[in-house]
């Protein structure tokens, strides 16, 4: 230990050499992340087994603990931050967002209420007006930070859920849902499965799937048809960004079409919604702004570390009404006007200083560079698959994410389990319109240009291996 690096505060010691070796050790993982081989090389128990199963007796010293755990977590340490990384909609960290997000840490500030913590309640706010204006939605409209885009969505729904009921003359606050009219909730076929997990939470039951096209995209006409079914309140899901085609609902005439029937639209885009961040781009996001709440993540196109969802709903009433709640000894600013009123979490880290960092870091060209750079990176690794023998390209490719088939499911799985055995690319298989594909979701900030073309070239290099082992 350094001489002078310790700080005696009665009993709490603070060593500042413990933060050294954390840097250290941060620092040797960040400069190898893009080179190591993608997947872990240690399943769960032989990392239990190496960083020891028993409770100790008598502690450690605090270096000690940060040492052990640097060197015997790492063979089980996915490198999810390498720009070859393509499974589900994972994005890489941005230096100056880790950086960012070591001060909340450090900072440890409980991030609910104005009064109570003041910087950070500012930089969330400036954050939220920064991120309405980037993605052309309401500059009036509530922005929550969350723990991801599940729970962004959840708290947008318990909006929509309490105002539907509302408007009908149902007090959900003071009744609860037995007894009252049942909410239609209607969503396309394709919508994301965490979109049914938040309507689960809050009692909405399963949905009403309507028919999507050949791209996942809800049709209109079958929303309509489902919508002239019946009357009572409703809440309508869209999709910005399909997670196997990359598509986008047709916003304009969905939103129409819901409204005129009385119901609410709320629009999952946790990866899609960044679109609208960038001119050339954002023509897939048109109507979207119609729409009565958004949710969407900033841990994965906007890459901050792991966790931050976005919640956003036009009517900050509607969202107060359902999310607020009061007790004398919070120091509450006034009512409706805290950061733990637009979210599920009371307690919670300051989640959104990270993403003024990056905000502040890239400014609005550079956010719109880097959503360019992620389609186009997927354009160059859809163009350059589907040149090698066998590959299909099964979506068309309009922004982040490549489906690929080979003629048949196992080989088309059989390509995904090599990738993962070599290492250099990760890509992961899943099911689409009835046929294993395999997924490349470019969603990490140095997937650029070259690090496409080299996924290429290591998609080539498995698949004549395989076809070499096979015959
Ligand atoms: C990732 C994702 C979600 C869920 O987001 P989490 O941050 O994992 O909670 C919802 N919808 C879509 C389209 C997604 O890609």
């Amino acid at each position: 230990m350094r001489a002078g690096a310790l700080r005696r505060v009665g009993a709490m010691t603070y060593d500042e050499s413990l933060l050294d070796v954390a840097h250290r050790s941060a620092a040797d993982w960040l400069r190898g992340v893009a080179e190591r081989p993608i997947p872990p090389r240690a399943d769960v128990d032989e990392l239990a087994d190496s960083l020891g199963r028993d409770l100790p007796e008598r502690g450690e010293p605090a270096p000690e603990v940060v040492a052990r755990l640097a060197e015997r977590a790492e063979p089980g340490l996915i490198a999810i931050g390498s720009p070859r990384f393509y499974g589900w909609v994972i994005g890489g960290t941005q230096p100056v967002a880790l950086a960012a997000d070591w001060l909340v840490s450090a900072w440890d500030q409980n991030a609910g209420l104005r009064k109570i913590t003041p910087a950070v309640a500012a930089l969330e706010e400036i954050a939220g007006a920064w991120l309405l204006d980037l993605l052309g939605l309401p500059a009036g409209a509530d922005v929550g930070f969350a723990t991801g885009a599940t729970t962004a969505q959840t708290a947008c729904l318990a909006a929509a859920r309490d105002e539907v009921l509302r408007r009908v003359g149902w007090d959900a606050l003071q009744e609860g849902l037995a007894g009252g009219p049942r909410i239609r909730w209607i969503v396309g076929e394709e919508r994301h499965g965490t979109m049914d997990l938040a309507a689960r939470y809050l009692g909405l039951g399963a949905p009403t799937a309507v028919a999507c096209d050949d791209q996942g995209r809800l049709c209109a006409d079958a929303l309509e048809a489902e919508l002239a079914r019946g009357d009572g309140p409703a809440i309508v899901a869209l999709q910005a960004g399909n997670i196997h085609s990359g598509a986008f609902d047709p916003f304009a005439d969905a939103c129409r079409i819901a409204h005129e029937a009385g119901a609410w639209v709320h629009v999952d885009g946790a990866f899609g919604l960044w679109a609208a961040a960038s001119p050339r781009l954002a023509h897939l996001t048109a109507g979207m702004a119609a729409a009565d709440s958004w949710s969407t993540d900033a841990h994965k196109t906007l890459s901050v570390p792991y966790d931050c969802g976005i919640a956003i709903v036009r009517d900050p009433a509607a969202m107060r009404r359902a999310l607020s709640m009061h007790a004398s000894y919070l120091q509450a600013t006034e009512v409706g006007a805290d950061p733990h009123e637009k979210v599920l979490e009371l307690s919670r880290r300051a989640r959104g200083v990270p993403t003024w960092a990056v905000l502040r870091h890239l400014g609005r060209s550079g956010v719109a560079d880097l959503v360019d750079r992620l389609a186009g990176s997927a354009r160059i690794i859809a163009d350059g698959l589907a040149r090698l023998p066998g590959v299909e390209v099964l979506n068309d490719v309009v922004f982040t994410q490549v489906c690929i088939a080979l003629p048949d499911d196992a080989a088309t799985e059989a390509l995904s389990s090599a990738l993962w055995a070599d290492g250099e690319v990760l890509a992961m298989t899943s099911r689409w319109r009835g046929r294993a594909v395999v997924r490349f979701s470019v969603s990490n900030w140095g997937t650029d240009a070259a690090q496409a073309r080299r996924t290429v070239d290591a998609v080539a290099r498995v698949l004549a291996g395989l076809s070499a082992a096979s015959g």
